[in-house]
């Protein structure tokens, strides 16, 4: 196939894959002798997307979802793991086959303002790609840029315009154009419409549904909003720090959530009906650095439907509490101390460690703890105190860490439509531990 060719003919078989993931991930930094450990961005995940579909993909800020996307069209190198694309590896892909690739996959980006070079004309912006991948004469270019302008909506004046005379919706359009100019097959569109009016989103969200079909594309959906979600997906995954937490069916994931942190996330969405109530869950702590997460699973430290350990009759106030208490002294056994601190510490000066008393006050002086239990957290206090914050870390792991703590889940199958879901509480050995989640409403 020359450089110059678009997208082959081909028979389009909706439904079957077009990209397979396998053990993915992406990892930052860790490298060298005195560098810290890796953020964990993507932390080995597996899916598929189907050829024509649209996948959404959920999750609060930070949880690796645009990370993900970049990976998949390699705008970012892939630490681990396979991404097969149309049955090819291409995290293995350099040089000019790489080159060559690039042109089946491209990206839309959530910001029109920063995401478009305002020093070049809409008709530069668009055939830049087609210029990058020697396509076609100059004639040929020109009338393919202003067949795409047309395909965006904007008209063939506004070939000469520059991005700052336009709205952030025409601006986005530009970008659709852009990507869409060497006819790739798949899209990963970045929150295209956030930083637009909700008047204009509608209208960008019917272009891209409209060109989905005109084009064959498939889609990966990256967005925090939850009802756009809902309207434009096939399905959905739903990511927690660098994982796949569910993967199903939009509707059917949508109405009848079946992992603890999807349920978390959905039940934030505004029920229409005033006499519903309020069923927002509200998730204690805030997550844990990627760069340090949970051996178990990673909504562990979180999660509402936690599985507890075998031994202990306490409230779910008083688990709270531990929780929040077990996320301090991990933080603190993080703080990287400098050579000073470590003198101080040595000759017992070092006083950064004083206020974990309040923490205790703060956290467990309305609460009824039991002796034994009592005793744990005063061990931990005491290690904390006397600078040895991993130590008290490894008690408190020690005495109260569960399945959940302590082993990663494994996916489980949750519908006949082969719905995915990454939590013990399916496996049939914890499926009669309690109930799948204890609703906490503001
Ligand atoms: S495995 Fe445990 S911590 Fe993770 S989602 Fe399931 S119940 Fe919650």
């Amino acid at each position: 196939m020359s450089e110059s060719d678009l997208r082959p003919e081909r028979p389009v078989r909706p439904g079957e894959p077009l990209i397979e993931v396998s053990g993915l991930k992406k990892h930052y930094g860790g490298d060298g002798v005195f560098a810290g450990p890796p953020v964990k961005a993507v932390d080995g995940v597996s899916f598929t997307v189907k050829r024509g579909e649209t996948l959404g993909l959920v999750g609060e800020s930070g949880c690796g979802k645009s990370t993900l996307g970049r990976t998949l069209i390699r705008l970012e190198r892939a630490t681990d793991g396979e991404v097969l694309f149309d049955g090819e590896d291409i995290t293995t892909l350099s040089g000019r086959d790489l080159h060559k690739w690039r042109k089946n996959a491209q990206m839309v980006f959530q910001d029109p303002q920063s995401s478009l070079d305002d020093r070049m004309t809409v008709g530069e912006i668009v055939r830049e790609p087609l210029d990058a991948h020697g396509w076609g004469t100059d004639n040929d270019r020109k009338t393919r840029v202003l067949d795409l302008i047309q395909d965006v909506g904007l008209q063939d004046e506004h070939y000469y315009r520059y991005p700052a005379q336009f709205s952030g919706g025409q601006r986005q359009r530009i970008g659709i154009a852009r990507a869409l100019a060497l006819e790739p097959e798949f899209m990963v569109l970045d929150e295209p419409v956030s930083a637009l009016d909700v008047s204009v989103q509608a209208k960008i969200i019917s272009l891209l549904e409209r060109l989905q079909d005109e084009f064959d594309l498939t889609y990966l959906f990256i967005a925090h909003d939850l009802s756009v979600v809902r309207h434009i997906t096939d399905r959905v995954a739903v990511m927690y720090l660098g994982k796949v937490m569910e993967l199903g069916e939009t509707e059917e994931l949508f109405s009848n959530p079946s992992n603890p942190y999807t349920q978390s996330l959905l039940s934030a969405i505004p029920v229409p009906d005033p006499t519903a109530g309020d069923h927002r869950i509200t998730l204690p702590g805030s997550p844990p650095s990627p760069r340090d997460p949970p051996t178990g699973c990673q909504f562990s430290t979180r999660c509402p439907a936690k599985i507890r350990p075998e031994g202990y009759d306490l409230s779910e106030d008083v688990w709270d509490a531990i929780e929040r208490f077990r996320e301090i002294v991990r933080e603190r056994s993080r703080i990287d101390l400098g050579v000073p601190d470590l003198v101080k510490r040595r000759v017992g000066l070092f006083s950064r460690y004083d206020d974990i008393d309040h923490t205790l006050e703060d956290l467990f002086a309305d609460l009824d703890l039991p002796p034994e239990v009592e005793e744990i957290i005063d061990g931990a206090a005491n290690r904390v105190k006397a600078g040895r914050p991993s130590e008290a870390r490894k008690h408190l792991s020690s005495a109260f860490n569960s399945v959940c703590d302590d082993k990663r889940p494994d996916f489980h199958e949750v519908s006949g439509s082969g719905r995915q879901s990454y939590c013990h509480r399916h496996g049939r050995e914890y499926e009669d531990v309690g109930p799948v989640i204890e609703r906490r409403t503001k």
